[in-house]
């Protein structure tokens, strides 16, 4: 794979790593609020009907940093681009459109359908853990 190639998805990677990790502070911030208002009885709290909404947010966002630092691991040690079933690599367009992409598409879609079967949507992201 050409050195450039990769050079531009780990840039692309840490961007999106950087978008997501002062976005989470920023959520952070807006919690330490809420904290605030919630001691008060007589705030208007608007904010809290939405904590379930946001709880899944920031899992989904959690997870998304720990695939993008995944990925980065992988690029420091050179196994990036390789299948984490098979061992095939895993081909460069698919790569560029999925940049943290740690299966071939043969094994992702295996992993989908099982992920389906147990009826755990994100199942498929343990897996290989
Ligand atoms: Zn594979």
């Amino acid at each position: 794979m050409r050195k450039t190639f990769l050079q531009e998805i780990r840039q692309r990677l840490e961007d999106e790593l950087d978008q997501l990790v002062s976005k989470k502070s920023a959520q952070e911030l807006r919690d330490a609020d809420t904290d605030e208002i919630k001691k008060d009885p007589y705030a208007c709290i608007p904010t809290t009907c939405n904590t379930d909404m946001n709880m899944a947010l920031m899992e989904r966002e959690r997870k998304r940093i720990a695939e993008i630092g995944r990925a980065l691991q992988k690029l420091d040690r050179g196994e990036f681009g390789a299948c984490e079933e098979c061992g095939e690599r895993i081909s460069p367009k698919r790569l560029e459109a999925i940049l943290s992409a740690l299966f071939c598409i043969g094994c992702q879609a295996r992993l989908e359908k099982d992920a389906g079967r147990a009826s755990a949507l994100d199942e498929h992201v343990q897996i290989g853990e």
